[in-house]
């Protein structure tokens, strides 16, 4: 039988390349040899949007179309809305009841969040619980294995703290201690250099148009050392080559060396990526469009995915709280 995988994304804004080459390149691999559970965690997006969540309807649907062209398949993987099934939230309060709090105040990302968030106010109950409600989303479907960053380890350590002490606390092996699937994913820049991001605008957008995307890879920063075009160039160093790198490693190295003996302009250099990323995103643009033209079948999509993970959510919401003394029936 085929492992179990939970994962997610939270719809609070449009999908960008660095989200196809990170994570849902590696979603399409794994979906051939785990039996994957691919949640959009539209709780979790509230908990940073909550002061302004008009946008969420939108980006739940366009970051689905988005998987769907990018080759996620609801014939191989179970693709639902985390609010479409309530038992996330039963478990989550359930594991919230048995979480000391200072497990949650020593979370490293919740310091680092509340330090570097300086647009929302995440001060907040919920915000402090948001390792909780991820403990709750893997521990729901008894997923086996997580794939995660290093930088979220520590997040699935504390899933694992949770479901031993349930298991311990009332002496039942309900929960497997889920493993983290550490995934080689590559990581992309900004345009600017910064990390790839949506509050920081630099980023291509999986949908971005071919006339966008040519303005914004002319903005990119490049080698700060090469001011005219006879200077040789230093490609280990300029963003627009690490590009190149991911999206057309065959060129890579032949831009390497006409970059160092100054024999390619950097408006050239990005020229050329333009139309790299335009053809590379072409095909997926492509079946974006023809999804979008019959909701109806993204919606269906969702609808059975939800129903699929509801089914196996109540089975194990009812074993908790058969074990709680809560599954009292009249
Ligand atoms: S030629 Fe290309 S690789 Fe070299 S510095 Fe300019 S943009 Fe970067």
């Amino acid at each position: 039988m085929k492992k179990r995988i939970l994962s997610g994304m939270r719809p609070t804004g449009q999908l960008h390349i660095g989200h196809l080459v990170g994570a849902l390149s590696n979603w399409v691999k794994l979906q051939e040899e785990y039996d994957c559970f691919f949640m959009v965690a539209d709780w979790h997006a509230l908990m940073s949007e909550y002061a302004n969540p008009k946008d969420l309807k939108e980006n739940i649907i366009s970051n689905v179309v988005d998987w769907l062209a990018c080759g996620i398949s609801p014939e191989k993987s179970t693709i639902f809305i985390q609010s479409h099934v309530p038992q996330h939230l039963e478990l989550y309060m359930i594991l919230s009841v048995i979480t000391p709090l200072g497990w949650l105040e020593r979370c490293p990302t919740y310091k680092e969040q509340l330090r570097e968030v300086a647009n929302r106010d995440l001060s907040t109950f919920g915000f402090l619980g948001y390792p909780v409600l991820q403990a709750a989303d893997i521990l729901l479907y008894k997923a086996e294995c997580v794939p995660v960053g290093e930088d979220q380890l520590a997040h699935l350590e504390l899933t694992r703290e949770i479901s031993r002490r349930f298991n311990s606390l009332y002496k039942k092996d309900i929960f497997p201690e889920a493993q983290a699937l550490l995934t080689e994913t590559p990581r992309i820049l900004g345009l600017d250099g910064r990390k790839m991001s949506k509050s920081y605008n630099n980023f291509i957008a999986i949908s971005e148009e071919p006339k966008s995307i040519r303005l914004k890879v002319q903005s990119m920063f490049t080698d700060p050392l090469r001011i005219k075009f006879s200077d040789p160039g230093h490609p280990q160093t300029c963003n627009v080559h690490s590009y190149y790198a991911l999206f057309a490693p065959e060129r890579k190295k032949e831009i390497d060396g006409l970059c160092r003996k100054a024999q390619i302009g950097c408006t050239d250099c990005k020229k050329e990526l333009a139309e790299i990323l335009v053809k590379f995103l072409e095909p997926i643009q492509k079946k974006r469009d023809e999804l979008l033209k019959d909701k109806g079948q993204i919606f269906k999509v969702l609808e059975q995915g939800s129903k699929g993970a509801g089914a196996v959510a109540l089975k194990t919401v009812s074993e908790v709280k058969d074990i709680l003394n809560l599954s009292l029936t009249f």
